[in-house]
């Protein structure tokens, strides 16, 4: 703003000659007006003039509020500027939006925020209302702090659509702005906090999530059960919680490749989502472990029906990765308030059921009963007794010898773990060797049945009986067991058993996990010199190239191939091709289960010379098979069949 002198002061600054208008005023001498007047010549009168008097005093003082107008005027256009930069340059987005939350202003770091290079841009958009509005004025009373009363709000976080429709979170800072008591504007800061809110997002995905699947984790699982069981208890309603269970995951992992087993777990979560109903719960609990609530069931044939359906979607052919494979899963089932009151006691029925179905159920389903509750006690009891079984020195070992049929020679001796209970009497193998492996007992239990069958090896060759290898069953859990191969050595050595007199039966599915630990565990026993079979052939997930990658040396035919030749043609073809097999590999192969004649005679035929079984010789003691050593099964062997 300039100033500028107005036109009425510039007259009257030019000095005035005055009349006198006033009739008191009026002098007939002077004044030619005035009655009796004699015309004279006029007569310059000059009235004293404020301004003119004063003039030079007067000049000064304007010229100096001039100058106080100039310098106030640049000040402010110095004050101005510096907050326009301040504005216009901040790296904090700022705007200010008029009451009904439209944009009037912005700055560039808001323009950025909402995805555009220049402030015009925006403001042009929002003029044509093309740009959602991304703050509501609706929505102030929501946004307030609890208990207070404010005019600012600060912090609030909301997902704004920018340009392109992409979906920034921005952080508001938003103060109303009032004049003279009616709301004009509103002023706010913005700060783009996605990167953020995204890791904030994503962090609490996985702690209620399952990133593979997507599908609720075990901690979501929970809180939705904790609130179906409430809204059932209310209606009084039941509910029914389902496990299912992928068979042999780790197996299928290890042979099939982890990618392989991550498609198939993906592939299962969406055939649970799909197949089930809108408001049921399907989460991912475990490994290869998915659960399902049913929150309005009727009675128990209703959700036996429903695990029919699931059992027949899930147990089918899955293609994909240039692979087939055919998916088998075990549903375990409880219902509330049948077989608990709570999620704990549910979860912890549904999974005793399962176990059930995993065991024996042809329906590969079973739902919870009381009876089943007593086994998953006498499970407790016997881990609880496996702890002490070492102290308590309960543990005994049998041996099966391993036959040659034409000779009838003992060729090896199987060492078989016995429990002999102090109140539950002997326990077999089968009934315990699993809660030893996932108690993690099995390492030092194992241990011991190493020590002692390669003792009782070297105790036999001692009292001159015929020096036969003797084989130990190794669990995978053992056997992954940093300085595995190391302690093997020390026993040996302990011991004073030549290598060669030792074999290890490994399962399939051990040789196929972990390829880095089993060489170097496989490489550091073929240095001490010992010797590795596969124990139950044919039963998981074969592949040719890890029998020779490990270099093992013997393959032993599981029994049920075995059971039912030579009438079971399958079982037959299956044993035929397995020892046809070893033979191109190079591999000495071994039948297992043999009971009868019949069986012998095929085995014969087949030119698979070495057997086990209850033919010859059940387990027996130390002593017993120090006997049979001596006496071999030549009697047994048929002139003609030799
Ligand atoms: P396995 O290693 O396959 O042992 C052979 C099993 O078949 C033994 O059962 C044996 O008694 C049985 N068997 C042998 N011949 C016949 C036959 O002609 N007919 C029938 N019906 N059965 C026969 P067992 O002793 O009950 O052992 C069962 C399994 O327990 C073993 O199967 C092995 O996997 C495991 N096991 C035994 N001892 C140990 C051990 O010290 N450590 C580990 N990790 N597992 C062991
Ligand atoms: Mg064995
Ligand atoms: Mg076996």
């Amino acid at each position: 703003m300039h100033f500028r002198s107005a036109p009425g002061l510039a007259l009257r600054m030019q000095g005035s000659y005055d009349r006198c208008d006033h009739p008191a005023d009026l002098n007939p001498e002077t004044d030619v007006t005035a009655p009796g007047a004699q015309l004279r010549p006029f007569v310059e009168r000059r009235r004293p003039n404020p301004v003119e008097d004063y003039w030079p005093e007067s000049l000064d003082k304007i010229q100096r509020h001039l100058v106080g107008l100039e310098l106030a005027n640049k000040a402010l256009q110095e004050s101005e500027t510096k907050f326009r930069d301040l504005f216009e340059g901040a790296p904090l987005g700022m705007f200010q939006t008029n009451p009904a939350g439209k944009l009037l202003e912005i700055n560039y770091a808001m323009a950025r925020i909402l995805g555009f290079e220049s402030v015009d841009e925006v403001l042009e958009q929002a003029a044509r209302e093309e740009l959602p509005a991304f703050f509501n004025p609706d929505e102030w009373d929501q946004q307030r702090l609890p208990g207070k009363e404010s005019d600012v709000r600060s912090g609030i976080e909301l997902k704004v659509s920018c340009r392109n429709g992409e979906m920034k979170w921005v952080r508001f800072n938003i103060r109303k702005v009032w004049n003279q008591g009616r709301l004009v504007r509103f002023d706010g800061t913005a700060e783009d906090v996605t990167d953020r809110k995204q890791a904030e997002i994503k962090t609490e995905f996985l702690a209620y999530y399952d990133l593979l699947t997507g599908l609720p984790n075990q901690t979501l699982l929970h809180e939705r059960l904790v609130d179906t069981l409430a809204a059932a208890r209310e209606r009084g309603r039941r509910i029914a919680l389902l496990l299912v269970e992928l068979d042999r995951f780790k197996v299928i992992n290890d042979s099939l490749g982890e990618e392989f087993g991550d498609r198939l777990l993906q592939e299962l979560a969406a055939r649970l989502r799909s197949e089930t109903v809108k408001d049921c719960v399907v989460a991912r609990v475990g490994g290869a472990e998915f659960a399902i609530i049913l929150p309005d069931v009727d009675d128990v044939c209703q959700v036996r029906a429903v695990a029919k359906y699931l059992m027949v979607k899930l147990n089918a052919e899955y293609c994909f990765l240039g692979q087939t494979f055919n998916a088998f899963c075990y549903v375990g089932i409880s219902i509330f308030p049948e077989n608990g009151a709570d999620s704990e006691a549910l979860m912890k029925r549904s999974d005793v059921a399962m176990c059930r179905a995993r065991e024996d159920s042809p329906n590969r389903f079973a739902v919870f009963t009381e009876e089943m509750n007593d086994r998953l006690v006498e499970r407790l009891t016997l881990e609880n007794g496996l702890r002490q079984v070492l102290a308590r020195n309960e543990l005994f070992l049998e041996y099966q010898p391993q036959v040659d049929i034409r000779t009838g020679a003992i060729t090896g001796l199987e060492a078989l773990l016995r429990w002999k209970h102090s109140k539950l009497g002997l326990i077999p193998p089968d009934n315990f060797i699993e809660i030893a492996e996932t108690s993690g007992l099995i390492v030092p239990i194992g241990e011991w049945v190493l020590r002692k069958a390669c003792s009782q090896a070297r105790a036999w060759q001692e009292k001159g009986l015929p020096a036969v290898p003797v084989s130990v069953n190794v669990s995978a859990i053992q056997f992954r067991q940093q300085g595995f191969s190391e302690l093997v050595g020390n026993v040996l050595r302990e011991t004073g058993l030549s290598p060669e007199l030792l074999e290890l039966e490994l399962t399939e599915s051990l040789l196929l996990s972990n390829a880095d630990v089993m060489s170097s565990t496989t490489a550091g026993l073929r240095e001490l010199g010992v010797t590795l079979a596969i124990d139950d052939f044919g039963t998981g997930y074969s592949s040719l190239g890890y029998l020779k990658q490990f270099k093992v040396n013997r393959l032993k035919i599981d029994r049920s191939f075995i059971k039912d030749v030579p009438v079971d043609a399958d079982g037959a073809a299956i044993a035929i091709a397995i020892i046809e097999m070893a033979r191109a590999l190079n591999l000495a192969v071994l039948a297992e289960g043999v009971e009868k004649e019949a069986q012998l005679a095929f085995l014969r035929k087949q030119q698979c010379y070495t057997i086990q079984g209850f033919y010859f010789s059940k387990p027996a003691s130390a002593d017993k098979i120090g006997e049979l050593l001596q006496t071999g099964f030549g009697h047994l062997i048929s002139v003609g069949a030799a």
